[in-house]
């Protein structure tokens, strides 16, 4: 679809009578809103493909997608037929019944992923919050544990709500809201001795670790992929003792790394996995996901009121038939290529500045070098200024998040705001 076509899609749905009015200002905004994020001033309009608009009518290339979400961009014609005619049709009952959207989505995501049967939710956190809870019934019900533990990674991010920030390993995100969840245990990410030797204390007495949880690259934690041969070692230390390995494919699922899966790329399987942001290409939905040894949860043991909805259900299979008819796995792999290689070629012309480029696919870092005062916060701002958004994954770290469907064109744009932005910083 060219853009003045996508363009022509957003006008039209612009103009229908939603009461939202063009005129709210940001300061009018921050009367009403809890102020828990620090946000840019921009008030955003619409957006179409990569592209979204300010109130003001300025253009911005969209490389947040708000934040690895959305994932055919704005205003797709697959995501606006998928939710018109969702919507008209049958939008919200209840798990106290049976839905086909609800079924459809589980077969698809259970046909193209290694497990067996999905939950769904609303979001990351409650994905991870469904993954929690039933590796403890697990360990309960079948090792036989009375206190289990759950193994994370320092710098991982797992969510907001209690449970999540607790198995989050950054103290930044637990200040202040103690007494965190009982049950978890930090870890150094890809440091697989510091990983046996944790299990090994954990254990001594009494049996105790009943899973690890790990993202499979570590997103907001700052764009750092996880390692094949520690993830390879992991999956037999959990075979071996009969620990549950826990992906957290929130932000790298739903084919973000080139791969559906995140951890596709680094050679194994977990035996429970969640997915969210991706998932319904900005619809709210969260998934948490089993392999049929570990599928221990009974009518009652778990729920959510809106969880696997028809809506959310049926716009997010829209959106995986789309990833697997227009076969996008290859535009994510052949666009982050083309992304890192114009990431590194900056890296070698600011020597001093870049300390490094990593990533996978469409989900990218790059690294600020540690003992320059230059944060993340300033090349995203000179980005913003240069009509590029970004957003950093901590002080140090540039993340890329486009749209899946994005072209040559438009990451040759992010590339040449970046370059510009060394430039001038
Ligand atoms: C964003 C994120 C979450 C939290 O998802 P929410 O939808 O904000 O609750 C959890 N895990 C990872 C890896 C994430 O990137």
């Amino acid at each position: 679809m060219s853009p003045e076509a996508l363009l022509q899609t957003a006008a039209a749905i612009a103009e229908s009578p939603t009461g939202v009015s063009s005129t709210f200002t940001s300061e009018e905004f921050d009367d009403y809103v809890m102020k828990t994020y620090a946000r840019y001033p921009i008030t955003l309009e619409r957006g179409a493909g990569c592209r979204v608009w300010d109130t003001e009518g300025r253009e911005y290339l969209d490389f947040v997608a708000g934040i690895a979400t959305c994932t055919l961009g704005h205003a797709h014609p697959v995501m606006v037929e998928a939710v018109t005619q969702q919507i008209q049709t049958l939008h919200h009952v209840s798990n106290l019944y049976y839905t086909s959207a609800q079924g459809e989505l589980a077969k698809c995501l259970v046909n193209h992923s290694c497990a067996d049967r999905a939950f769904f939710c609303n979001s990351g956190a409650e994905a991870n919050e469904g993954a929690i809870k039933l590796a403890r019934k697990y360990a309960h019900t079948v090792l036989g544990i009375a206190d289990p533990v759950i193994i994370t990674a320092h710098a991982s991010f797992h969510g907001r709500t209690l449970a999540t920030i607790t198995a989050t390993g950054q103290p930044k995100y637990q200040k202040d809201f103690s007494p965190l969840v009982p049950g978890f245990h930090y870890v150094p990410y890809n440091d697989l001795a510091a990983l046996e030797q944790a299990i090994a204390d954990l254990d001594k007495d009494e049996r105790r670790v009943a899973a690890i949880l790990l993202e499979a690259l570590q997103g907001e934690g700052g764009v750092r992929p996880g390692d094949q041969a520690y993830f390879q070692r992991i999956r037999e230390i959990c075979d071996q003792k009969g620990i549950l390995l826990i992906c957290d494919e929130v932000q790298v699922g739903m084919g973000r790394t080139g791969k559906l899966w995140g951890y596709e790329n680094l050679g194994i399987e977990p035996d429970i996995f969640t997915s969210a942001k991706g998932l319904g290409g900005g619809i709210p939905i969260g998934a948490m996901l089993c392999k049929e040894f570990c599928n221990v949860f009974h009518p009652g043991d778990h729920a959510s009121t809106f969880g696997g909805n028809p809506f959310a259900c049926a716009v997010a299979l829209a959106v995986c038939q789309f990833i697997e008819r227009e076969n996008l796995l290859a535009n994510v792999q052949e666009r982050g290529e083309q992304l890192r290689a114009g990431l590194q070629s900056i890296a070698a012309r600011y020597p001093d500045k870049v300390a490094e480029v990593r990533g996978w696919g469409l989900i990218n870092g790059l690294e600020i070098k540690p003992d320059l005062e230059l944060t993340s916060a300033q090349v995203v701002q000179s980005a913003i200024d240069q009509g590029v958004l970004l957003v950093p994954a901590g002080p140090k770290v540039v993340r890329f998040v486009p749209p899946l469907i994005v072209n040559a064109a438009e990451v040759d744009q992010a590339i040449q705001a970046v370059d510009q932005a060394f430039a001038s910083l």
